[in-house]
């Protein structure tokens, strides 16, 4: 659904100006992620690859009410996964993938300077105003 400009406003500060996931501070660029995807149908174009078109497999989804506002990153990570799918992908990152696949991290890891915790992954949204 496209929002109005009030939608816009008023979904930006359903976390204080916060990204629901990250909590980094959001600027003039963020998106308005559906929680529960709507996932679009895929199309293939020559030359180009896969697409998603404006075709919305799930348009119940496409309600405000199912709208985080998100960081570009986290939406574009997030994708079409469900909360606990993305929970549990973030915590692959850190657990699997991190220290398999980047040279860099180990050796900042071999080296003491970075930590890596394993700490439940928790969003934003989750903790938001719970010490406030
Ligand atoms: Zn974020």
């Amino acid at each position: 659904m496209k929002l109005t400009k009030q939608q816009r406003t008023d979904l930006k500060m359903k976390f204080g100006g916060h990204c629901a996931y990250c909590g980094c501070e959001l600027g003039d660029k963020w998106h308005a992620d559906h929680i529960e995807a709507v996932k679009r149908d895929l199309e293939f174009i020559p030359g180009v690859g896969l697409r998603t078109t404006s075709e919305m497999l799930r348009p119940q989804n496409d309600t405000l009410e199912n709208m985080n506002p998100a960081c570009v990153p986290c939406n574009t990570n997030k994708s079409s996964m469900s909360l606990e799918m993305w929970r549990r992908s973030i915590e692959h990152y850190r657990d699997v993938q991190l220290l398999r696949d980047s040279t860099h991290a180990r050796h900042l890891h071999r080296f003491g300077l970075i930590e890596i915790k394993s700490e439940p992954v928790v969003f934003f949204f989750e903790k938001y105003g719970a010490s406030a």
